[in-house]
């Protein structure tokens, strides 16, 4: 989408800029443009968005991208439902024959090239040059990277063991395991159950008629597509927001301060000191949808409001509850909270609140045996025929991992192309230095609610950023390595 995004303000900036256009490299190390592995089109139907289409708006500048193709190709004006991936494989497909259309009537030429990038260099003119595996050069003046979210190394050493699940998103995963799935003895063990856990019972139950049970190990003792309006609220000790508290919150208090509130809690979610138990962002929305009732008493007690404050501020709750909700159910679609239901009415899921010791997994016969450590710190080992690694990826990349995308951040971060945002403690690296040395590091945020924003949003910050140094166009070159997000 960054591409999308680049030629939009190249588009509108048009009038004023003199001189040549600028030329466009697209590197792909597969060389598949515009193909991104979650969103493959020929996958089944069964693997959903993690959002509702409303929320589907991968460019900003363009807001209704997504949705007029939706409404063209489905006849559906309804954008609250969670569409098959599958569909947004279809638009990302479809979009790269309409920008290099687009291109060409803006006079700029788009190259397209399998290429895997090694190494990137700066010029003494303050240009890059890049470095291919197979020994090709370029010189560059911008270069937006995209080389897609980080794999979770933690199971690596489970990889080929027959019974072991690498990745729950993909059909042939399953279909190599060798696990017998119509036996209803059969125990898959569920490593962190978030999205890919999902998928991965999507799949099994959709295309492989999985007639056995899943065992579900989390740190959370709630899996977030368990979380419903109505849930019972999870014993708040596991995180206590220090914004929205009563004693933190004016009087009276408004709509926007007490939403600016929630979202200060939020990100102090990131903070792993504060957030011993790494709940997510739909532990903390659950917390303040069920519970904005007790909040607002607790905030009453605490400042002795008079009448005309206390009714202005009962009011900014309810807008507040009815926000949080909305977010809360952003990240859950019906059916997957219709499949977790039925699974558990079918007495098919085992659900753990614990830390699997990934080390200790060992495969003495047939079956595997994992330990896990409970929350009350009693060890107790489960014995599976599978395991599903259902956190296939981390959120950020990680220095000095083995892989040719962590070597080559690795080698930018030495350059001092790029560096990691000290704040951050979860290896996130630091957008605006990178747009400072002419790099836009962009897409791959695997979080469902803060990824969807976030990538959309340096996308659009990357292309103004980089047009904007194009007023008048000078310089021959901006690649692009691979970006669909
Ligand atoms: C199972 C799953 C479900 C998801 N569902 C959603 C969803 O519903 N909604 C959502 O917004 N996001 C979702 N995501 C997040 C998703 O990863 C991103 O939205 C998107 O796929 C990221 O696109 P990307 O272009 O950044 O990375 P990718 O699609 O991974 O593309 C990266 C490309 O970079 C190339 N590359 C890598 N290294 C190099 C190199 N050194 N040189 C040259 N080329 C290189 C690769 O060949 C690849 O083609 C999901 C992710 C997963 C794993």
């Amino acid at each position: 989408m960054f591409l999308h995004d680049y030629l939009y303000q190249l588009e509108k900036n048009k009038t004023s800029i003199a001189g040549t256009p600028p030329a466009i490299l697209w590197l792909d190390a597969g060389g598949r443009f515009g193909h991104a592995d979650p969103f493959d089109p020929q996958q089944s139907d069964a693997l959903l968005m993690n959002g509702p289409t409303y929320m589907l708006r991968p460019s900003l500048a363009k807001p209704d991208l997504f949705h007029n193709y939706y409404r063209g190709q489905t006849g559906s004006d309804d954008l609250e439902g969670f569409i098959p991936r599958n569909l947004y494989g279809r638009f990302l497909q479809d979009l790269v024959p309409a920008l290099l259309e687009k291109a060409q009537h803006l006079g700029i030429t788009i190259t397209r090239q399998q290429a895997t990038i090694t190494a990137i260099h700066k010029t003494p003119q303050r240009a890059l040059q890049l470095v291919s595996a197979e020994g090709q050069r370029w010189q560059a003046d911008h270069l937006a990277l995209a080389t897609g979210p980080a794999r979770n190394r933690a199971l690596d050493h489970l990889r080929g063991q027959s019974g072991f699940i690498d990745n729950p998103s993909r059909a042939n995963s399953f279909a190599n395991s060798g696990i017998d799935f119509s036996n209803p003895a059969t125990q898959i063990a569920c490593f962190g159950p978030g999205p890919s856990c999902f998928d991965g019972m999507a799949l099994l139950e959709k295309e492989f008629g999985f007639k056995g049970k899943y065992i579900l190990v989390g740190r959370a003792n709630i899996p977030f597509w368990s979380i419903q309006r109505n849930s019972p609220v999870p014993n708040d000790s596991h995180y206590r927001p220090r914004h929205l508290s009563a004693e933190a919150l004016p009087c009276p208090v408004t709509e926007s301060q007490l939403i600016a509130a929630l979202f200060k809690d939020i990100d102090d979610l990131k903070d792993p000191q504060h957030n011993r138990f790494e709940m997510g962002p739909e532990y903390l929305l659950n917390l303040v949808s069920s519970q904005t009732p007790a909040l607002y008493a607790r905030w009453q007690a605490q400042h002795r409001p008079d009448a005309l404050a206390a009714a202005q501020s009962h009011t900014a709750f309810l807008k507040l509850q009815r926000v949080a909700i909305k977010m809360l159910e952003q990240a859950v679609s019906p059916q997957m909270q219709a499949l977790y239901q039925n699974l558990k009415d079918q007495g098919r899921i085992l659900q753990v609140s614990g830390r699997i010791q990934e080390d200790a997994i060992t495969k003495p016969n047939a079956l595997f045996t994992v330990p896990v450590v409970r929350q009350d710190g009693l060890r107790l080992n489960y014995r599976s025929a599978g395991i599903m690694n259902c956190k296939p990826h981390v959120r950020s990349w990680q220095p000095g991992g083995a892989t040719a995308q962590e070597q080559l951040l690795a080698q930018m971060t030495e350059q001092g192309l790029i560096r990691q945002n000290k704040q951050e403690q979860l290896g996130l690296y630091d957008f605006i230095h990178g747009l400072q040395n002419r790099v836009a590091l962009l897409g791959a945020a695997t979080d469902v609610l803060w990824g969807v924003h976030l990538s959309s949003y340096k996308n659009g910050q990357a292309a103004e950023f980089f047009a904007s140094k194009l007023i008048p166009w000078q310089r021959q070159a901006t690649p692009v390595l691979q970006q669909n997000s």
